[in-house]
């Protein structure tokens, strides 16, 4: 199939192209270039309310087609996004700054097994039932909710919409997606993909347009019965605001300031790529990523010596190139934020150790947004810069005495999305990763993600679990039934 990718993006529709009600636009731009590349939809109440009566008019069938068949369409999508994977790859480097090798191993390869992993496991759904000896017997039906909202944001941007999306259409509700209006492109494909695999009309539906306009007018729509949102804490909150007054289902996936704690024993030619990978993948744009690593002190400086230089190493560069090992921070917004962290850290009192620096390329990037990774030393587990969110190529390091040190860094957070932990002791992996506030903690590796998995946050990060079961458990309803005998 052919996956042009028009100048002005349009929503999806009841199974149709078109463009916002309001004709406006607004645009959207290249991170590695600087330069407007084409526009998206400025989507407002009035295009969700012509979207939600696609969806309504489309629930009936498909909440109710056979999963043999569900499974053909959904498999079908995997299927055709593994087929166009090369222009996928390309539009996504474009609209996001990653590199392109990254969008190839990473960011589309998962885009369709979360549509393979969802439409198989559709087909394995067993529901419980209650024996109450000879009185009566319980069945639990777990039903689709109907529409459902999915909105996602710009750093995986077709990873995390179809992590949303597959499981919420397996469990046969009709979906309202939107993704980021920074990084709109591949979502707008997956229109084309899903109209081809054969995806009924109405079924999924992708609108695109700013958060507080497009985005809340999903949330507050009263047709709309949940809600899966990941994204930042402070849009989260206000989803919330609007949302559980409504009595809306809410799965939140929020922001992470991840702590990877590494002890002195640790093998340390496994730690050493991995913390470099955990660190900056994705210049650091990535939720789950280590943003404060945390040493046993007779580690430290030996960390430093071996950490450093290969930090050194990772040159930022046109994300087109196979040799660039960082691509471009993904908006201009997004890089002034985190220069002025980088700035907060300095006037906090931290020592750059390495990085620190806008970097100007030449040629086609010349106008580019682009950082050099950043590793920071020497401040308080208390300061701003260990508190708060910085979501780039910036990392602190501190050293810790104990394990309760450890524990006490690591869990004076309001975050608790994932934590790292780098040791060959067995009995204190598994004593720490009992201890320590987060929703997901990897030993000795980072980011293996197995997608039968509990998936989310605790405390700032989120609120509920997707993955697995637990997706499939939140976009459906359960209904108990009770017979006596
Ligand atoms: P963001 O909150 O600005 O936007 C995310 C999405 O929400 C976008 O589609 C945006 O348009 C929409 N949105 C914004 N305000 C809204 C509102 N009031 N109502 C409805 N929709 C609204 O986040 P971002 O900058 O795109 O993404 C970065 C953040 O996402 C970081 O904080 C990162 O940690 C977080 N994140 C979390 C996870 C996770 O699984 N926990 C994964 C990836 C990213």
């Amino acid at each position: 199939m052919q996956l042009n990718i028009p100048y002005h993006l349009e929503n999806f529709i009841g199974g149709n192209f078109i463009g916002p009600l309001s004709g406006n636009f607004i645009d959207n731009i290249n991170p590695a270039t600087g330069a407007v590349y084409g526009q998206i939809p400025d989507s407002n109440a009035k295009d969700i309310d012509l979207t939600v009566k696609a969806a309504k008019k489309a629930f009936p069938a498909w909440s109710v087609l056979p999963v043999e068949k569900k499974f053909i369409i959904l498999n079908k999508i995997a299927e055709l996004i593994e087929e166009n994977s090369d222009e996928l790859a390309l539009a996504e480097t474009n609209d996001n700054g990653k590199p392109l090798w990254l969008s190839k191993q990473v960011d589309i390869p998962r885009a369709s097994s979360n549509f393979r992993f969802f439409a198989t496991g559709i087909m394995h759904v067993a529901n419980e039932s209650h024996n109450m000896e000879d009185r009566a017997v319980n069945y639990t039906l777990r039903q689709p909710l109907g529409i459902v909202g999915c909105i996602s944001p710009w750093n995986l941007p077709l990873y995390l919409f179809t992590w949303k999306i597959a499981p919420a259409l397996a469990a046969g509700n009709c979906v309202i997606a939107k993704p980021s209006e920074v990084t709109p492109v591949t979502a707008f494909l997956l229109g084309k993909i899903c109209k081809e695999a054969g995806l009924p009309d109405g079924v999924l539906n992708i609108v695109h347009g700013i958060g507080q306009h497009c985005g809340e007018a999903i949330v507050k729509h009263p047709d709309i019965k949940a809600i899966s949102f990941t994204g930042s804490t402070k849009a989260g909150e206000r989803i919330a605001s609007i949302a559980a007054p409504m009595f809306k289902k809410l799965s939140l996936e929020l922001g992470g300031k991840n702590p990877n704690i590494i002890f002195n024993d640790c093998n340390w030619e496994r730690m050493l790529p991995e913390t470099i990978r955990s660190s900056f993948g994705n210049q650091g744009q990535i939720c789950l990523c280590g943003s404060r690593l945390l040493i046993e002190r007779p580690a430290y400086e030996a960390f430093k010596k071996h950490f450093i230089p290969i930090v050194q190493k990772l040159k930022n560069g046109d994300p087109l190139l196979e040799t660039s090992k960082q691509g471009a921070i993904v908006s201009q917004v997004h890089f002034e934020k985190v220069m002025n962290c980088i700035a907060l850290a300095k006037e906090e009192g931290g020592k750059i150790l390495c990085g620190g620096n806008a970097v100007k390329l030449e040629g086609r990037c010349a106008d580019g947004y682009f950082i050099e990774p950043t590793i920071i030393e020497g401040l308080d587990q208390n300061c701003r810069t260990n508190q708060e969110e910085i979501f780039g190529p910036v990392i602190t390091i501190q050293p810790f005495d104990t394990e309760e040190e450890a524990l006490q860094l690591a869990n004076n957070s309001t975050y608790g999305l994932a934590a790292t932990i780098w040791t060959q002791d067995i009995s204190r992996a598994n004593r720490m990763a009992s201890k320590v506030e987060t929703g997901i903690v990897w030993v000795n590796c980072w980011l293996v993600r197995d997608l039968r998995t509990p998936f989310g946050g605790m405390k700032n990060s989120g609120v509920g679990r997707e993955g697995g079961w637990e997706a499939l458990r939140f976009f459906t309803e359960a209904k108990n039934v009770c017979i006596q005998f």
